[in-house]
């Protein structure tokens, strides 16, 4: 046992600690009601002395024995309040535990680099918040246990000791067997519980990208093989769960069965005494109680191993997998803010290779002068988005320098430089709530005056004022649909409204409606003259309209120029817009 508690992990230490008063509280209870479960035993020995005498037809005895009575009204009595207290007190402990563990995950989440999310599943991180955060707070019953289990067991030997010292040895022989058998128990539960949790999370992961999915699952005919995938996963998470309720099941009847043989041999003992006439009945009723509650005693604290071997596996999973994760600024925590930020954007030399040792980009170069619009083209792969995400910082480059007004963005405060740039990314993602906070969600100070002119400048104002509640309109969920065309017009307000000084558009894929691309594209004609912008562009005729493009390939600039340049050059653009224009080909590029 004492094994246990010196492997006894310091994060849940100093976690139990933030929910000191609860816990310090629920834990006198739990003493106390220990402590009355043994009164108990000497109880028991007096009521049956009692009726031993009633049965002599001694004077006194009934009154002996309604005294004894009381006493064990008064017990029960005060046990109650103690075990309401003890309930009440650790579960707010394993409540309040709970919700401070979700929030701090919560935050660090928050805090972590874009590449974190680009390795991990959605579903898998979620497991974490839910399914091993809830498995966590039952160390609260670690600590319940770990105080009833040796109080009960200690003083129930104590009973025994007092009436019969030789009895008491014969227990203390089958006292290691018991501790042996829990200590086994404990270990087997850890590596099974760990199981349970990453299948859990396997299983969350897939159930969250077949319901995000159902569109494509549906479309493509595919339920009957998601279905069966799902199937297989659910198949082994029950399997791994058997095999820890296993472990649970046979933890209690193996410790009792360990008592009833101690039981067994005590009582063959309690002969030998008999015979001699140094045993009394009532003596014996109290030994077999005693002999019960050393074995409640003994299972609690096979359940704190038991438990410990989960709550560690949870709390492995919770730090290993969130909490201990180095977070996004580590990296080159600069703090620099510039007054009066132009917002010249230049890559020099720029490389970069994903974490995997994918290389995205080589020796890439070119400027983005403040007030132009500098359009990436490229086939998908090419490493467009790559460029985006460094500009964001989300990852930092891996060779070359990438400079704002001169200065390299390493240098500069991240959340400050995010804040000077506007993203409209390719898909639009709505929040549920009003359209008005859908659009603050780009700056959260913004006047009623300040998201209506983003909206107008979005071409959004008209659609909004037709909704039934204007800006006011819910969206999301339980709120209004809205097309392709509309969402993208949201969201080019949304990074309207942060008055940014660069732009970063990733132009929209998927197919809009003619009107709604026509809205659009009126939109961007309207908002891009004289903003710093940088555009990844799809369509040969949005490209064209930058006043500079970059032509990816393979992470390498192939071609640089105007629109006008790169005609002339007659290199790979050239070939792709004339093949457009004259109807060959369609206006989609990577
Ligand atoms: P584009 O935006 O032009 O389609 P990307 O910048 O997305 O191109 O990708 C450039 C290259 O980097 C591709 O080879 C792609 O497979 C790779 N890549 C993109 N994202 C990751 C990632 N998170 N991890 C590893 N490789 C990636």
């Amino acid at each position: 046992m004492r094994n246990v508690f010196r492997r006894f992990d310091r994060r849940l230490a100093a976690e139990l600690r933030t929910q000191r008063k609860p816990i310090l509280l629920g834990l006198v209870c739990v003493a106390v009601t220990s402590a009355l479960t043994a009164l108990t035993i000497p109880l028991t020995k007096e009521a049956v002395l009692a009726i031993d005498l009633a049965a002599k037809a001694q004077a006194g005895a009934l009154e002996r024995l309604a005294l004894v009575s009381a006493a064990v009204v008064a017990l029960f009595g005060l046990k109650y309040w103690f075990t309401r207290g003890q309930v009440y007190f650790l579960s707010e402990a394993a409540a309040r535990l709970a919700a401070n563990l979700r929030l701090r995950l919560f935050q660090k989440l928050q805090r972590l680099p874009i590449s974190y999310f680009n390795e991990r599943r959605t579903g898998s991180i979620q497991s974490v918040l839910t399914n091993d955060v809830n498995v966590y707070q039952t160390a609260v019953t670690i600590v319940r246990d770990s105080i009833d289990g040796p109080i009960k067991a200690v003083s129930a030997f104590v009973a025994i000791v007092v009436m019969q010292w030789q009895l008491a040895v014969a227990v203390m022989v089958f006292l290691p067997l018991m501790a042996a058998a829990i200590q086994r128990n404990g270990r087997k539960m850890r590596e099974a519980q760990r199981q349970v949790q990453e299948d859990l999370a396997e299983l969350n992961g897939m159930t969250q990208e077949a319901l995000t999915g159902t569109r494509v699952i549906r479309a493509f005919n595919a339920e009957d093989r998601i279905g069966q995938r799902y199937a297989g996963l659910v198949e082994t998470t029950l399997r791994s769960q058997m095999r820890a309720v296993r472990r649970l099941a046979s933890l209690r009847p193996l410790v009792e069965f360990i008592g009833a043989t101690a039981l067994a041999a005590v009582l063959l003992l309690c002969g030998v005494l008999a015979m001699r006439g140094s045993l009394h009945v009532a003596d014996l009723a109290a030994l077999i109680l005693a002999m019960d509650v050393i074995n409640q005693g003994f299972r609690n604290l096979g359940s704190v191993n038991n438990t410990y071997g989960q709550v560690q596996a949870a709390a492995d999973r919770i730090y290993g997998q969130v909490l201990d994760v180095p977070e996004e600024t580590v990296q080159s925590p600069g703090r620099l803010r510039l007054d009066n930020p132009k917002g010249r954007i230049e890559f020099l030399d720029v490389g970069f290779v994903y974490p995997d040792g994918t290389r995205a980009l080589e020796g890439v170069s070119f400027a983005i002068e403040p007030g132009q619009c500098l359009a990436l083209v490229g086939p998908s792969g090419s490493g467009k988005s790559t460029i985006a995400d460094l500009l964001l910082r989300f990852y930092e480059p891996t060779e070359g320098r990438i400079l704002f007004d001169g200065v390299d963005l390493r240098e500069l405060d991240v959340r400050w430089l995010r804040s000077q740039i506007g993203v409209v990314p390719q898909q639009t993602f709505l929040f549920a709530g009003t359209i008005a906070e859908n659009i603050r969600l780009g700056a959260p100070d913004a006047t009623d005056e300040e998201v209506r002119e983003a909206a107008r400048a979005a071409h959004a104002e008209p659609f909004i004022e037709q909704m039934p509640q204007g800006y006011d309109t819910p969206l999301g969920e339980r709120g209004i649909r809205l097309s392709g065309g509309e969402m993208q017009r949201i969201a080019i307000a949304r990074a309207l409204v942060r008055k940014p000084r660069i732009l970063l558009l990733d132009e929209a894929t998927s197919n809009l409606d003619a009107v709604s691309e026509k809205a659009v594209q009126e939109a961007l004609e309207e908002i891009l003259p004289g903003r710093t912008t940088l555009m990844i562009a799809h369509r040969l005729t949005t490209a064209a309209r930058a006043d500079r493009l970059v032509m990816l390939r393979k992470g390498e600039v192939v071609e640089s120029g105007t629109h006008q340049e790169l005609l002339a050059s007659g290199g790979a653009y050239s070939r792709m817009f004339n093949a457009f224009s004259s109807g060959v080909a369609d206006e989609r590029i990577g």
